[in-house]
C-alpha cells in the first residue's frame, strides 16, 4: 500500500532536488513571486461545498515552476490561512501523474519535517484502524491545557497529509506540532475538500504540504498548501493556500513551544465560540466509512474521535460531499 508508483525516475530527482533546496534553505523553497503572497483567502469554511462539476474553459493553468518562497509569508493577522500565488500551486510540470504516489521528505538536522507530496487516488486512501501516535514527539511538543480550547489541549499531532488521504499515520515524517485549531479549523476544510473530490470521481489530486519554521524555531508558523486535480487539470481542486498555527487566546513561541494565556484575550468571547461550534453541529462525518449521522445517533459515541468530522450544514450539502446516511438514525 505504501509503494511509491513514480516511475519515471526525472520526477523523483525532481522531487529530490526540492527537497534539498528545502533543507539548504531551512525554511523554505527558493525563488518564486514575493508579491503573490497578501490576497486573503476566503472564509475557510466557504471552501469546502466547491462543485466538481466546475466548467473546464475556467480551469487554471498549472504553474510551470517549483518555487515557493515562504520566507515572506506575513504573520497571522486574523484570518487562518491567506492565498499564494493566485491559488496557483507550484508544482513542476514533470510531477503531474494519474498514478497514486506519496512522499515524506527527511527531518531536517533539527528533527524537524520538511515537505510531503503525493499524488492523492483512492488505492491511497485508508483502509484499516488507525494505528496509536501517541508516541510519536513532533518538535516543539510542549502541550498544555487550556479549558476554552476544544477537547482542551492545545496541541495536536498533526498530520501534513491528512490521514483521510494516505492512510499514513504514524511516520514522524508526517506529523507536526500544530494548534487545535489549526489541526481540527484550519487545515481541515482543504483537506476535506481534496478527500471528497476524490472519493467522488475516483481522479487523482497531486497534493503538497510544507512546513515553515521561522529560522531554528522547533514549531511551524503554518504550512503551504498546494492542490491540483490532475485529470481535470485543476477543474475539480486549485489552490495554494499558508495555513497559520495558531490557537486564539494562546500566546507560542515559536522557537521552543512554550505557551501561555493572552492575558488581552476575550476568554468568554473563546468559550462561546468552542461552544457554539459543538452546539451547531448538524451532523457528524465518519471518514472511515464515509457514513453521516445525526450527532446524538448512538454510532456517534462508538466512533474514534479522530475518525469525526463535525459538520454545520444541510442533508443536501451532506451527500455532495459524498457522504451515505447512516442505516440506523436515517438522518
Ligand atoms: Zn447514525
Amino acid at each position: 500500500m505504501k509503494t511509491i508508483f513514480l516511475k519515471n525516475i526525472s520526477k523523483k530527482i525532481i522531487f529530490f532536488s526540492i527537497v534539498l533546496s528545502f533543507v539548504l534553505t531551512g525554511c523554505a523553497l527558493s525563488g518564486g513571486d514575493k508579491e503573490a503572497v497578501t490576497q486573503p483567502a476566503a472564509e475557510a469554511t466557504e471552501a469546502v461545498p466547491k462543485p466538481y462539476t466546475t466548467d473546464t474553459e475556467a480551469a487554471p493553468q498549472p504553474a510551470t515552476t517549483d518555487t515557493e518562497d515562504l520566507s515572506h509569508i506575513p504573520d497571522y493577522s486574523g484570518s487562518a490561512s491567506i492565498v499564494l500565488n493566485n491559488n496557483i500551486p507550484l508544482f513542476d510540470t514533470g510531477l503531474y501523474t494519474t498514478e497514486s504516489f506519496e512522499e515524506y521528505g527527511e527531518l531536517d538536522e533539527l528533527g524537524r519535517c520538511t515537505s510531503c507530496m503525493a499524488c492523492i487516488g483512492t488505492d491511497l486512501m485508508p483502509e484499516g484502524e488507525r494505528e496509536d501516535i501517541s508516541h510519536i514527539k513532533p518538535t516543539g511538543w510542549k502541550n498544555a491545557k487550556y479549558d476554552f480550547v476544544e477537547y482542551e489541549y492545545l496541541y495536536n499531532r498533526s498530520h501534513l497529509i491528512a490521514y483521510q488521504l494516505t492512510g499514513e499515520n504514524a511516520n514522524e515524517r508526517n506529523l507536526i506540532t500544530g494548534t487545535r485549531y489549526f489541526n481540527a479549523e484550519a487545515m481541515l476544510p482543504y483537506e476535506e475538500e481534496v478527500g471528497n473530490y476524490v472519493r467522488m470521481t475516483n481522479n487523482h489530486v497531486l497534493y503538497r504540504v510544507t512546513p515553515l519554521f521561522e529560522g531554528d524555531n522547533l514549531v511551524a508558523k503554518g504550512v503551504c498548501m498546494e492542490a491540483y486535480s490532475v485529470e481535470d487539470e485543476g477543474a475539480g481542486i486549485c489552490f495554494n493556500v499558508f495555513v497559520y498555527n495558531v490557537q486564539p487566546g494562546v500566546i507560542i513561541d515559536y522557537a521552543t513551544g512554550e505557551n501561555w494565556l493572552d492575558e488581552n484575550a476575550d476568554i468568554d468571547a473563546l468559550y462561546a465560540t468552542t461552544e457554539a461550534d459543538m452546539e451547531e453541529v448538524t451532523y457528524v462525518f465518519n471518514t472511515y466509512s464515509g457514513k453521516f449521522h445525526l450527532p446524538e445517533c448512538t454510532s456517534v459515541e462508538e466512533m474514534k474521535e479522530y475518525n469525526k468530522v463535525y459538520f454545520n450544514g444541510s442533508r443536501e450539502e451532506a451527500l455532495a460531499k459524498g457522504y451515505k446516511p447512516c442505516g440506523k438514525c436515517k438522518p
